[in-house]
């Protein structure tokens, strides 16, 4: 797999140097999600404040295992993810699903995807494609939990 050596420099940089790893508290839903065609683990925490959509994302922490990209990828979601609103971290994870879907044919948008576009080439390489959502999907999931919780 040959990627854009920028986009490969910032993969490796939270790979080596992740963001807001470690499981913390208080937490309100944990969660462990597994990618068994890579081997790559995580175990997420989602902490929020207030309720349904405009409930705020105080916390997400995590601990995991496996790829470089699904690693590294938990890193870039917890930046994009904390201090938003739950209905502004979907639109964001929504986005950064449409990119890894795009099989290579999506124009990344960096405002809204920040580091997150480094991970556009993955979306060519379809056994990547989903170490790259590990960590999304986790986060995606103890959040409606969550959610569905507070009903
Ligand atoms: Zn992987």
């Amino acid at each position: 797999m040959k990627l854009d050596s920028m986009y490969q420099e910032i993969i490796l940089d939270h790979y080596r140097n992740p963001h807001h790893k470690g499981l913390r508290d208080p937490f309100d839903t944990e969660v462990h999600h597994v990618n068994p065609t890579c081997g790559d683990e995580v175990t997420l925490r989602v902490k929020l404040d207030g309720t349904g959509a405009d409930a705020k994302v105080v916390d997400v922490s995590y601990e995991g295992q496996g790829c470089s990209i699904s690693q590294a990828s938990a890193s870039v979601m917890t930046d994009l993810v904390i201090g938003r609103t739950v209905a502004d971290a979907l639109k964001v994870q929504e986005e950064f699903l449409h990119l890894m879907q795009s099989k290579g044919q999506a124009e990344p948008d960096e405002e809204v995807l920040e580091d997150a576009v480094a991970f556009a080439g993955v979306s060519k390489f379809p056994a990547r494609v989903k170490c790259a959502l590990l960590g999304w999907m986790a986060w995606r999931d103890a959040t409606t939990q969550v959610m569905e919780g507070q009903k």
